[in-house]
Protein backbone atom coordinates (compact mmCIF):
# COMPACT_ATOMS: atom_id res chain seq x y z
CA UNK A 1 0.00 0.00 0.00
CA UNK A 2 1.24 3.75 -0.74
CA UNK A 3 0.34 7.35 -0.20
CA UNK A 4 -3.31 8.20 -0.49
CA UNK A 5 -4.30 10.79 -2.55
CA UNK A 6 -6.52 14.02 -1.26
CA UNK A 7 -8.36 13.77 -4.31
CA UNK A 8 -9.29 10.22 -3.56
CA UNK A 9 -10.86 11.26 0.11
CA UNK A 10 -14.10 12.23 -0.87
CA UNK A 11 -14.74 8.78 -2.32
CA UNK A 12 -12.88 6.81 0.32
CA UNK A 13 -15.33 8.72 3.06
CA UNK A 14 -18.13 7.38 1.21
CA UNK A 15 -16.88 4.06 0.06
CA UNK A 16 -14.10 2.70 2.37
CA UNK A 17 -13.28 -0.28 0.09
CA UNK A 18 -12.95 1.47 -2.83
CA UNK A 19 -9.14 2.14 -2.59
CA UNK A 20 -9.25 -1.95 -2.17
CA UNK A 21 -9.62 -2.76 -5.43
CA UNK A 22 -7.45 -2.34 -8.70
CA UNK A 23 -7.99 0.80 -9.97
CA UNK A 24 -8.57 1.42 -13.82
CA UNK A 25 -6.97 4.77 -15.20
CA UNK A 26 -7.20 4.25 -18.75
CA UNK A 27 -8.22 7.49 -20.42
CA UNK A 28 -10.98 7.57 -22.84
CA UNK A 29 -10.25 9.92 -25.42
CA UNK A 30 -12.79 12.15 -24.05
CA UNK A 31 -11.07 12.05 -20.53
CA UNK A 32 -7.61 13.01 -22.31
CA UNK A 33 -9.08 16.45 -23.89
CA UNK A 34 -10.58 17.06 -20.01
CA UNK A 35 -7.27 16.79 -19.00
CA UNK A 36 -5.92 19.19 -21.69
CA UNK A 37 -8.87 22.06 -20.90
CA UNK A 38 -7.76 21.33 -17.19
CA UNK A 39 -3.78 21.99 -17.91
CA UNK A 40 -4.43 25.06 -20.03
CA UNK A 41 -6.86 26.43 -17.54
CA UNK A 42 -4.62 26.41 -14.61
CA UNK A 43 -2.34 27.73 -16.89
CA UNK A 44 -3.86 30.76 -17.81
CA UNK A 45 -4.68 30.97 -14.17
CA UNK A 46 -1.45 31.10 -12.78
CA UNK A 47 0.49 33.16 -15.97
CA UNK A 48 -2.37 34.92 -18.44
CA UNK A 49 -0.53 32.97 -21.04
CA UNK A 50 -2.44 30.56 -22.94
CA UNK A 51 -0.44 27.56 -23.79
CA UNK A 52 -1.12 24.12 -25.90
CA UNK A 53 -2.43 22.46 -28.75
CA UNK A 54 -3.48 25.29 -30.97
CA UNK A 55 -6.80 23.75 -30.95
CA UNK A 56 -7.70 23.81 -27.77
CA UNK A 57 -5.91 26.87 -27.42
CA UNK A 58 -8.77 28.73 -29.73
CA UNK A 59 -11.59 27.33 -27.64
CA UNK A 60 -9.99 28.43 -24.85
CA UNK A 61 -9.71 31.79 -26.26
CA UNK A 62 -13.51 32.14 -27.38
CA UNK A 63 -14.26 30.94 -24.07
CA UNK A 64 -12.30 33.68 -22.34
CA UNK A 65 -14.18 35.72 -24.32
CA UNK A 66 -17.58 34.57 -24.40
CA UNK A 67 -17.09 34.21 -20.30
CA UNK A 68 -16.06 37.86 -20.15
CA UNK A 69 -12.99 36.37 -17.98
CA UNK A 70 -10.28 37.57 -20.48
CA UNK A 71 -9.81 40.84 -18.18
CA UNK A 72 -11.12 38.61 -14.55
CA UNK A 73 -8.18 36.66 -14.00
CA UNK A 74 -6.46 39.01 -11.02
CA UNK A 75 -10.29 39.76 -9.38
CA UNK A 76 -11.30 35.70 -9.20
CA UNK A 77 -7.02 34.54 -8.26
CA UNK A 78 -5.40 38.29 -6.86
CA UNK A 79 -1.38 39.09 -7.05
CA UNK A 80 0.20 38.13 -4.02
CA UNK A 81 -1.04 34.92 -3.27
CA UNK A 82 0.86 31.58 -4.91
CA UNK A 83 -0.13 29.06 -7.31
CA UNK A 84 -0.01 25.17 -6.96
CA UNK A 85 1.55 23.59 -3.92
CA UNK A 86 1.56 20.30 -2.36
CA UNK A 87 1.44 19.25 0.90
CA UNK A 88 1.47 15.63 2.40
CA UNK A 89 -0.22 14.79 6.13
CA UNK A 90 0.54 12.29 8.42
CA UNK A 91 -2.60 9.92 9.16
CA UNK A 92 -0.88 6.61 9.97
CA UNK A 93 0.83 4.65 12.38
CA UNK A 94 0.35 5.73 15.75
CA UNK A 95 0.57 2.80 17.88
CA UNK A 96 -1.75 2.85 21.38
CA UNK A 97 -0.81 5.36 23.78
CA UNK A 98 1.17 7.98 21.47
CA UNK A 99 0.47 11.60 21.88
CA UNK A 100 -1.27 12.44 18.58
CA UNK A 101 1.24 15.18 16.78
CA UNK A 102 0.40 16.40 13.60
CA UNK A 103 3.10 16.23 10.56
CA UNK A 104 2.65 18.04 7.81
CA UNK A 105 5.19 18.87 5.11
CA UNK A 106 5.62 20.53 1.86
CA UNK A 107 6.02 17.93 -0.60
CA UNK A 108 4.72 15.23 -1.88
CA UNK A 109 5.54 11.81 0.29
CA UNK A 110 4.85 8.75 -1.18
CA UNK A 111 4.56 6.18 1.55
CA UNK A 112 2.59 4.45 3.46
CA UNK A 113 0.46 6.36 6.04
CA UNK A 114 0.68 9.83 3.96
CA UNK A 115 -2.13 11.78 2.70
CA UNK A 116 -0.52 14.17 -0.05
CA UNK A 117 -2.34 16.78 -2.73
CA UNK A 118 -1.58 19.45 -4.44
CA UNK A 119 -3.69 22.65 -3.86
CA UNK A 120 -4.31 25.86 -6.69
CA UNK A 121 -4.28 28.91 -4.81
CA UNK A 122 -3.30 30.23 -1.29
CA UNK A 123 -3.73 33.93 -0.31
CA UNK A 124 -4.05 35.92 2.81
CA UNK A 125 -6.94 38.77 3.16
CA UNK A 126 -6.20 41.56 4.14
CA UNK A 127 -7.75 40.83 7.63
CA UNK A 128 -5.04 38.01 8.24
CA UNK A 129 -7.45 35.37 7.44
CA UNK A 130 -5.77 32.44 5.37
CA UNK A 131 -7.70 31.49 1.94
CA UNK A 132 -7.04 28.35 -0.12
CA UNK A 133 -8.74 27.76 -3.47
CA UNK A 134 -9.40 25.22 -5.63
CA UNK A 135 -10.14 24.75 -9.25
CA UNK A 136 -11.85 22.36 -10.63
CA UNK A 137 -12.48 21.50 -14.49
CA UNK A 138 -14.96 18.70 -14.31
CA UNK A 139 -18.24 18.67 -16.29
CA UNK A 140 -20.76 20.01 -15.62
CA UNK A 141 -24.37 17.66 -14.87
CA UNK A 142 -27.26 20.00 -15.75
CA UNK A 143 -30.79 18.31 -14.06
CA UNK A 144 -32.43 17.76 -17.05
CA UNK A 145 -36.13 18.32 -17.56
CA UNK A 146 -38.68 16.49 -15.17
CA UNK A 147 -39.39 12.98 -16.14
CA UNK A 148 -36.12 12.79 -18.17
CA UNK A 149 -33.16 10.11 -17.92
CA UNK A 150 -31.42 11.59 -14.24
CA UNK A 151 -33.82 14.38 -13.47
CA UNK A 152 -33.51 14.82 -9.74
CA UNK A 153 -36.22 16.30 -8.60
CA UNK A 154 -34.88 17.82 -5.66
CA UNK A 155 -33.25 20.60 -7.71
CA UNK A 156 -33.87 22.86 -10.51
CA UNK A 157 -33.97 22.43 -14.02
CA UNK A 158 -30.26 23.13 -15.07
CA UNK A 159 -28.51 22.65 -11.40
CA UNK A 160 -25.43 20.75 -11.27
CA UNK A 161 -26.65 17.08 -10.36
CA UNK A 162 -23.15 16.53 -8.72
CA UNK A 163 -21.95 20.10 -7.42
CA UNK A 164 -18.61 20.99 -6.36
CA UNK A 165 -18.22 20.09 -2.72
CA UNK A 166 -16.15 23.56 -0.69
CA UNK A 167 -16.73 21.09 2.19
CA UNK A 168 -15.08 18.09 0.96
CA UNK A 169 -12.16 16.24 2.91
CA UNK A 170 -10.13 17.22 0.17
CA UNK A 171 -10.09 20.71 0.42
CA UNK A 172 -10.21 20.61 4.21
CA UNK A 173 -7.55 18.11 4.40
CA UNK A 174 -5.64 20.92 2.64
CA UNK A 175 -7.00 23.61 5.09
CA UNK A 176 -5.61 21.58 7.70
CA UNK A 177 -2.21 20.79 5.95
CA UNK A 178 -1.55 24.64 5.46
CA UNK A 179 -2.77 26.18 8.48
CA UNK A 180 -0.39 23.79 10.55
CA UNK A 181 2.36 24.75 8.01
CA UNK A 182 1.72 28.16 8.87
CA UNK A 183 1.35 27.92 12.18
CA UNK A 184 -1.86 29.86 11.64
CA UNK A 185 -5.22 29.26 14.22
CA UNK A 186 -7.40 31.18 12.86
CA UNK A 187 -10.33 30.17 10.70
CA UNK A 188 -9.20 29.22 6.99
CA UNK A 189 -11.82 29.96 4.06
CA UNK A 190 -12.21 27.33 1.24
CA UNK A 191 -13.22 27.93 -1.88
CA UNK A 192 -13.73 25.49 -5.34
CA UNK A 193 -14.22 27.12 -8.41
CA UNK A 194 -15.91 25.17 -10.91
CA UNK A 195 -15.28 26.03 -14.74
CA UNK A 196 -16.21 22.94 -16.54
CA UNK A 197 -15.17 22.02 -20.11
CA UNK A 198 -18.76 20.42 -20.78
CA UNK A 199 -21.19 21.42 -21.50
CA UNK A 200 -20.13 24.22 -23.63
CA UNK A 201 -22.76 26.73 -22.08
CA UNK A 202 -21.34 26.29 -18.59
CA UNK A 203 -17.31 26.65 -20.53
CA UNK A 204 -18.82 30.49 -22.15
CA UNK A 205 -19.87 31.19 -19.18
CA UNK A 206 -18.28 32.73 -15.84
CA UNK A 207 -17.10 30.09 -13.60
CA UNK A 208 -18.85 29.85 -10.50
CA UNK A 209 -17.41 29.94 -7.01
CA UNK A 210 -19.00 28.01 -3.88
CA UNK A 211 -17.45 28.91 -0.32
CA UNK A 212 -16.87 27.27 3.18
CA UNK A 213 -15.00 28.80 6.21
CA UNK A 214 -13.27 26.26 8.65
CA UNK A 215 -12.37 27.12 12.26
CA UNK A 216 -8.94 25.58 13.71
CA UNK A 217 -11.36 23.19 16.02
CA UNK A 218 -12.82 21.94 13.17
CA UNK A 219 -9.49 21.28 11.42
CA UNK A 220 -8.46 19.50 14.29
CA UNK A 221 -11.45 17.17 14.11
CA UNK A 222 -10.45 16.37 10.28
CA UNK A 223 -7.18 15.29 11.44
CA UNK A 224 -8.77 12.82 13.96
CA UNK A 225 -11.55 11.91 11.47
CA UNK A 226 -8.67 10.88 9.20
CA UNK A 227 -6.77 8.64 10.91
CA UNK A 228 -9.92 6.60 11.90
CA UNK A 229 -10.44 6.52 7.90
CA UNK A 230 -6.80 5.40 7.61
CA UNK A 231 -7.40 2.58 10.25
CA UNK A 232 -10.14 1.38 8.36
CA UNK A 233 -8.46 1.72 5.25
CA UNK A 234 -5.65 -0.39 6.70
CA UNK A 235 -8.04 -3.01 7.92
CA UNK A 236 -9.63 -3.44 4.36
CA UNK A 237 -6.46 -4.53 3.09
CA UNK A 238 -6.74 -7.43 5.35
CA UNK A 239 -10.15 -8.59 5.88
CA UNK A 240 -12.00 -10.51 3.15
CA UNK A 241 -14.92 -8.68 3.88
CA UNK A 242 -14.32 -5.28 2.95
CA UNK A 243 -16.85 -2.59 2.98
CA UNK A 244 -18.43 -1.80 -0.89
CA UNK A 245 -20.82 1.21 -0.29
CA UNK A 246 -22.35 2.15 -3.75
CA UNK A 247 -23.89 4.79 -5.07
CA UNK A 248 -24.01 8.09 -6.69
CA UNK A 249 -20.40 8.56 -6.26
CA UNK A 250 -19.70 4.88 -8.16
CA UNK A 251 -20.20 7.39 -11.45
CA UNK A 252 -16.87 9.27 -10.31
CA UNK A 253 -15.02 5.44 -8.83
CA UNK A 254 -11.98 4.45 -10.80
CA UNK A 255 -12.45 0.43 -9.46
CA UNK A 256 -15.78 0.51 -10.96
CA UNK A 257 -14.79 -1.72 -13.60
CA UNK A 258 -13.47 -4.57 -10.98
CA UNK A 259 -16.35 -4.00 -8.24
CA UNK A 260 -19.19 -6.48 -8.60
CA UNK A 261 -21.52 -4.01 -6.39
CA UNK A 262 -21.10 -0.71 -8.51
CA UNK A 263 -24.56 1.10 -9.07
CA UNK A 264 -25.96 1.29 -12.72
CA UNK A 265 -25.52 5.19 -13.84
CA UNK A 266 -26.73 6.66 -17.06
S1 LIG B 1 -17.84 1.30 -7.74
FE1 LIG B 1 -19.00 2.12 -6.02
S2 LIG B 1 -19.30 0.43 -4.60
FE2 LIG B 1 -17.69 -0.17 -6.03
S3 LIG B 1 -15.77 0.41 -5.02
FE3 LIG B 1 -16.36 2.14 -6.31
S4 LIG B 1 -17.57 3.50 -4.98
FE4 LIG B 1 -17.44 1.50 -3.96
Amino acid sequence: MSELRASSLPLLMKCTGSLTLPYDYTKSENAEKGATWGTLLHTWVQTGLVRGPKQLCNLFEKALDLSGMRGRRLEFWPEGGSHEGEVSVFVGGMGPGEAPEIEVTRRAIKQEGWVTGHYDYQHWFLDGELWIDDLKTGKYYPNPLPGSQGWNPDLDVGENRFPQDPKSAQLKTYALAISELEEYKGDVWISVTHWPRLPLIYRHAPPTRLWHRWSHADLMGHWTDLKVMYATHEANQTESSMILDPGDHCRFCPARNACLVAKEFE
